[in-house]
């Protein structure tokens, strides 16, 4: 498990990596894909709030069309709401590959549960929250649908402003949170919780009433805020969205939709939680480096970086865009390095038919730049690398630069390769295979 300061790190570099504005800049050539934190599926952030008291509606999840049916059946409902399960919002309004418009239905039949879960299963959903070409759905939930007299917008999230955990509400749920705060930002109210402290009575009965719930609704409401922001203590989450939190003409106050995102320097005290973990919408590459204790991201450019720490990766990143270059790729070591860990990065690395040049920049101190070295010699022996290899190894002493590539050839990480390196310390060396070419 990585080290919390490391997951600390790329936790700021994800961020960074969305914000910066050279990244940003080159948005039209950088398509950036964001990395992913634990966040549960729908049904599984719903099973854990009724574990605790928060009203949800009756449900079961299916993997195929038939058990949806099955589930529809036995469910036994007036109405029945069919869910696809995926890893973003905006699925009501969603469009599947199979042509089905709509990650949300309702329906009084079962069989056309069976029907549209047929649609839905196996298929991509593409919503506002996807990249372009959707998410695969392997799961639906089928839920006893309620009716909705009201939707509104509830969540609980750790703010950076506030030092601690907030409520946001809107009476106006059910709809992009984002639009309400833009068109109407009066319609958006807070209350910052203190973390010692706990949630307030007072402040869980004004959130309600700020959501339009009044007479005995007002009461469950609040009781049910109370419950959200206790499970949210709890599990560690750093978000807990319910849009809609919504009322019933009966006069039940329910999470409709749930979405939970979790603290990742909690795995070890939630053992359980992430465990649920869903990988197979991470890219295979990111599961293949996770094995091996290391983070990559994905980029569209040629160079592969290989370095240590967030803040090296992103000016890696921009050194390499002043000089006219696009990264590939970027896999942080984090400290505590391995010998065998560089390997598998390099084979990573160079797994990515995108990759013409890889550019190593590491910071010793943190790392023990021999281990990196011995680490990057085995693996240009054993995998007989194809493309040019720029090395940069810093220990606040030495510096040690070398690459691979003939000057005579230009390659694409030359450029970088010239700006980040003094001439005086640039040692060219033949590529591995070339190399061995000779030798024989
Ligand atoms: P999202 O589009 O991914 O946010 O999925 P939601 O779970 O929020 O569902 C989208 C919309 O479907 C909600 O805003 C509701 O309007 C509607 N919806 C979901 N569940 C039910 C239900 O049980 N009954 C009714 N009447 N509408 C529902
Ligand atoms: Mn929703």
């Amino acid at each position: 498990m990585a080290a919390p300061v490391v997951a600390q790190a790329w936790k700021l570099l994800r961020d960074l990596a969305l914000r910066s504005p050279l990244l940003a800049a080159r948005s039209q050539v950088v398509q950036l894909t964001p990395r992913r934190w634990l966040n549960l599926h729908e049904y599984q952030s719903k099973k854990l709030m009724s574990d605790n008291g928060v009203k949800v509606q009756r449900f079961f999840v299916a993997d195929t069309d038939n058990e949806a049916l099955e589930a529809a059946k036995r469910l036994n409902a007036k109405e029945i709401v069919l869910k696809a399960q995926i890893l973003a919002g905006g699925r009501g309004k969603g469009v599947f590959s199979s042509g089905l418009k709509g990650g949300v239905h309702l329906t009084r039949d079962p069989k056309v549960v069976g029907q549209l879960a047929k649609q839905m299963i196996g298929y991509n959903l593409a919503t506002k929250q996807t990249p372009k070409e959707g998410v695969k759905v392997n799961k639906v939930m089928v839920a006893e649908a309620l009716d909705i007299s009201r939707e509104t917008y509830l969540a609980i999230l750790m703010d950076r402003s506030c030092n601690g955990p907030v409520l946001v509400g809107s009476p106006q749920g059910g709809v992009d949170i984002e639009e309400v705060a833009a068109s109407n930002p009066e319609l958006i109210f807070k209350e910052q919780i203190d973390i010692i402290e706990g949630i307030k009575d007072s402040q869980a009965q004004r959130m309600a009433e700020n959501l339009g719930f009044f007479g005995p609704l007002k009461n469950q409401a609040a009781d049910q805020i109370k419950k959200l922001y206790n499970l949210f203590l709890k599990i560690d989450a750093t978000q807990v969205e319910v849009n809609p939190f919504g009322e019933t003409p009966e006069g039940q106050v329910v999470c409709f939709d749930a979405k939970i995102n979790f603290d990742d320097n909690a795995e070890f005290r939630q053992k359980d939680i992430f465990a649920m973990d869903d990988k197979s919408e991470n890219e295979p590459i990111e599961n293949e480096a996770a094995k091996y204790d290391l983070k990559y991201i994905g980029l569209d450019g040629n160079i592969a970086c290989f370095v240590n720490g967030a803040g090296l990766a992103m000016a890696t990143c921009d050194i390499i865009f002043l000089n006219g270059g696009k990264p590939a790729n970027f896999l942080d070591l984090g400290g505590g390095v391995k010998e065998s860990q560089v390997y598998q990065a390099f084979k990573l690395l160079t797994a990515d038919p995108k990759v013409e040049a890889i550019l190593v920049n590491i910071f010793g101190g943190i790392v023990n730049c021999a281990i990196i070295a011995n680490g990057i010699t085995r693996a240009c022996r054993e995998l007989e690398l194809k493309v040019p290899l720029v090395v940069r190894l810093e220990d606040g002493i030495n510096i040690m630069v070398v690459c691979s590539h003939p000057p005579s050839k230009p390659c694409p990480c030359l450029l970088v390769a010239q700006n980040l390196i003094p001439p005086s310390q640039r040692t060219f060396l033949l590529p591995p295979a070339k190399a061995q070419d000779n030798q024989s």
